[in-house]
Formats: structure tokens, sequence, C-alpha cells
């Protein structure tokens, strides 16, 4: 059967319970765990479910290759460091012979080498889209060209993320929509959004917050209707309160799925997402 997948990065379960968002819910639903291969150690302490080894567990069903978890320990987010490194990139960045003091510094050109944050790294490995001949991916992380952790370069404050999160939950919406509208003919449709993200982590429980769960809910009933075949829902893990903070997010340790057709397919953990897909489309 044809398959659209939604990839609602962040989507939390226990929210969706909360709010009774039924079109979310769909006929099927559950939390998935997350291999331990998909955390990454903070900087300020602790650890957290990391976006794209996540994704990429879920397009793969495996956890992520060695080579790929070495890196997660090492890309540290830094906001100062950011801040002072585009500043010092501005003032300092044209002016010739400035550039042994950069490295000094510790500003090394970084090598060309595979980044996690940008490179399509699923398609090293075996992945949902190579099940079939024509798939449509929109915005997929770890298997879009066009898929980055970090759109915006030149970021001072985090909250400028919103608009563009906004903007480009907007686009995904009317691409998705515009898809279905043409009855276009496609065995595989995946697309992702990272707007419940960035407000979690900004604007966590929040009005502007559970109105873009709202918001998802009702785009989920727009779509479902006009969907033949298995519509799944996933998330890459949820959403708690960062302590100490009024609306500050941290990544909780599970993941949503939902379907709308109840599958003969466990369903426990991120890596059970590609076993899912696979038995859909031989079906
Ligand atoms: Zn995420």
């Amino acid at each position: 059967m044809q398959v659209t997948v939604l990839g609602i990065d962040g989507l939390d379960h226990g929210l969706v319970e909360e709010l009774g968002l039924n079109n979310l819910r769909q006929a099927a639903h559950g939390v998935l765990s997350i291999p331990d291969e998909c955390y990454r150690e903070l900087a300020e302490g602790g650890r957290s479910p990391w976006t794209p080894l996540c994704w990429l567990t879920i397009l793969t069903g495996q956890v992520p290759p060695e080579e790929y978890r070495m890196a997660r320990n090492i890309q540290f987010d830094n906001n100062l460091l950011e801040a002072i490194r585009w500043h010092l990139g501005r003032y300092l960045g044209f002016v010739k012979g400035k550039r042994k003091i950069l490295w000094k510094l510790g500003f090394k050109p970084s090598r060309a080498k595979t980044s996690i944050k940008k490179d399509p790294i699923a398609r090293t490995l075996p992945n949902i889209f190579d099940l079939i001949e024509e798939p449509i991916a929109f915005n997929v992380p770890t298997y879009s060209e066009n898929w980055r952790i970090n759109p915006m370069k030149k970021l001072m404050n985090r909250l400028e993320l919103l608009p563009y999160a906004d903007e480009e939950d907007r686009l995904m919406k009317a691409y998705v929509s515009s898809v279905l509208g043409r009855v276009v003919d496609y065995d595989l449709m995946m697309a992702y959004t990272r707007v419940l993200d960035n407000y979690g982590h900004q604007m966590y429980g929040s009005e502007q917050y559970i109105y873009r769960y709202r918001m998802m809910d009702l785009f989920v009933k727009e779509v479902s209707r006009k969907i033949d075949g298995l519509l799944l829902i996933v998330s890459d893990h949820g959403f708690r309160r960062l302590e100490g903070t009024e609306h500050g997010g941290e990544h909780s340790d599970h993941a949503f799925y939902s379907t709308n057709i109840a599958m003969d397919v466990p369903m426990n953990s991120l890596t059970d997402v590609y076993a899912l897909v696979k038995r859909a489309l031989e079906t």
C-alpha cells in the first residue's frame, strides 16, 4: 500500500494525550523507546537524545554505527562560543594575516569530513527510501540534501529560530497538501517539520506552544482524509520542562508514533519504524 510519513520533531506523546488531539492519535498510537546509541552528552552536563541520530535510526532500523556515535560527543552546542565565533569572523574574517591569530584562539578551519549536522548520512546505509523506486522526501533529517540541524548560521539568539521554524512548517504543509491535492502517484512520501521542537525548547508549556500542537492536529485531520494507504506519524523524542525555567524545554527519553491503520508489527523502539514501513509497502 501507499505509505505517507509525517516526521514531527519533538512531538510528545503525553501532551497529545493531555490535549486530546485525536487526529494525531489516529487508530493506533504509542511511545517508542530511544536506543542509548542515539544519545549524546551535553556540554552543560547530563545527556539527551540527539535529533540526527534518532532520525538516522528511524530511517534505517538500526542503531547509529560507531563512526557516527563518535561524533556526537565532540559537537557541543555552545551559544557563547558560537556568538564569539560569529563576531570574530565578521570583524577579522576578511582581514589578511589575521588567520593565524584566529587559529591560535582555537578557530581552526573545519576539515572536509562527514557532518552529521548537515550531510545525508542515512544514504550511506540501507534506509526506507531504498525500498522503492521514486520516493518523495521533504526536508528529512540525515537524508535530504538541504536539511540542516542549524538552518540559520548567524544566529545570535535562539528565539530567532521560531519564525524560521514556522515558515519551514508552513512550506512543509503546503507541499504535502499540494502533492495530495494533485493525486500524485507515489509509493512513499515522507515530510518533516521541526516547529514543535523549536517551540519546545524556547516556549515549553506556553500558549504559543499548545497552539502549534492544535494546528498540527488540524493539519493531520485535513491530510488523513486525502490519504489512501498508511499514514504514519513519528517523532524522534518527546519534551519535558527544563528544570528551573518557566518555558524552557528539553528532550524526553521516549518518542511518539501513530498509524491510521493498526498494523501487525511490534512497535516498541525507534528501530521498529523501518520494519513497519517495509511491511506496509509490501502489503
Ligand atoms: Zn529532535
